[in-house]
């Protein structure tokens, strides 16, 4: 199952490839395939919009980290706001972090207390779950639901996430006074690093809830009504906030849910073109006639059969494939047909079929080593 587009390869980079060679690189193949160049030229127009699109997700360092963990489908489910900058924030940003603990210790004053429900930006986020299933060809023709269940953090319902065992809330750390970080000074040189009490987030907490230790969350399981749009296309489906909850009232990670088809019986899927392949009287075969074909939904197709049809020859009902939910058409119905050769022939079939075989008109034409005949006459040369 493919995970999508592959940005890197589209621009002609790799995956450590600095921010310099990705721009480089871009604008090479812009000039390249730019329409203005290639007037009229859908090929041009198609890899143009592809560069661009391949650049814009990897000239952002967070558009990029995102792809680089989920694959080009992260920017195809709601588009790239999909992963918004909360769910990858980590500790790492400690400035966006400082702005948030100063909002709530000096902007807000006692509104950092219990009745927030923990709600505080600065903690960090639930990890991403990933969840894999697997659905029938003929789920996948249509908009399926289906209702998954897994393990994971929820919010711990005593404390409401806060982690704090009573309605009075963490308070600033006491090392160092809510800033979240330490200042050192040496001679003129002033660092500040992160602080080791409470792991930069400026605030501790004294009186952790009994049920979750303090950390806001237990383990659990979680039931969740999931919708599975109709056709293939990206492989994973990203289900916002319903991945592991926050630590102390984070926000939620999100689930991926990973769809794999269940191979079918008749029908062969390749892309989003199905193949089958029926068998036809050889009396069809010979004079003509038509077949019905049963699609994947079930509907029925008439299929006319030309007289003088050959084994393994094909027929094609357009649009009746899986749908491309990336491309946004229905793939293909081909059918295979071949011609059944009847056994246990009745005497008086046995004797027309004898006859019609010893009928000069077909002797002629249908000479009985034909195949062998030709070889031999190539190799004689
Ligand atoms: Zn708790
Ligand atoms: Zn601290």
């Amino acid at each position: 199952m493919s995970t999508g587009k592959d940005y890197y390869a589209i621009l002609g980079v790799n995956k450590s490839s600095s921010q310099e060679e990705i721009k480089k690189a871009y604008r090479k193949l812009a000039l390249k395939y730019h329409p203005d160049r290639n007037p009229g030229d859908k090929n041009a127009e198609e890899k143009f919009k592809e560069i661009n699109e391949a650049y814009d997700v990897l000239k952002d360092d967070q558009k990029r980290a995102a792809y680089d963990r989920y694959g080009s489908s992260a920017f195809q489910n709601g588009g790239p706001s999909g992963f918004s900058s909360q769910g990858f924030s980590d500790f790492s940003d400690i400035s966006d972090i400082f702005s948030n603990v100063f909002g709530d210790i000096f902007g807000n004053g006692n509104a950092a207390s219990g009745s927030r429900g923990g709600q505080r930006r600065s903690s960090p986020p639930g990890s991403n779950i990933r969840y894999d299933i697997t659905i029938t060809l003929e789920e996948a023709l249509k908009t399926t639901k289906k209702n998954i269940r897994y393990k994971t953090y929820n919010k711990c319902s005593k404390c409401n996430g806060s982690g704090c065992e009573n309605s009075k809330g963490p308070s600033a750390c006491p090392k160092c006074g809510g800033r979240g970080s330490v200042r050192q000074q040496h001679g003129f040189i002033t660092i500040d690093t992160v602080c080791q009490q409470c792991g930069g987030s400026g605030s501790v907490i004294s009186n952790p809830c009994h049920e979750c230790n303090g950390t806001g969350r237990v383990m659990g399981e979680r039931n969740l009504d999931i919708t599975i749009p109709a056709g293939i296309g990206p492989t994973e489906l990203v289900f916002r906030q319903e991945g592991e909850a926050g630590y102390q009232g984070g926000p939620n990670g999100d689930l991926i849910v990973f769809v794999n088809l269940l191979p079918h019986d008749f029908f062969k899927l390749n892309g989003i073109d199905l193949y089958c392949t029926v068998y036809i009287p050889i009396t069809t075969a010979i004079l003509g006639g038509e077949i019905i074909v049963k699609d994947l939904s079930g509907k029925d197709h008439k299929i006319k059969i030309p007289h003088g049809t050959q084994s393994n020859t094909q027929f094609v009902i357009s649009a009746c494939g899986l749908y491309s939910r990336n491309n946004r058409r229905y793939g293909d119905l081909f059918i295979n047909v071949i011609v059944e050769t009847p056994v246990d022939l009745s005497k008086n079939q046995q004797e027309i079929i004898e006859k019609f075989s010893s009928d000069p008109a077909f002797e002629k034409n249908n000479p009985k080593t034909k195949q062998s005949q030709e070889q031999i006459d190539k190799l004689k040369k």
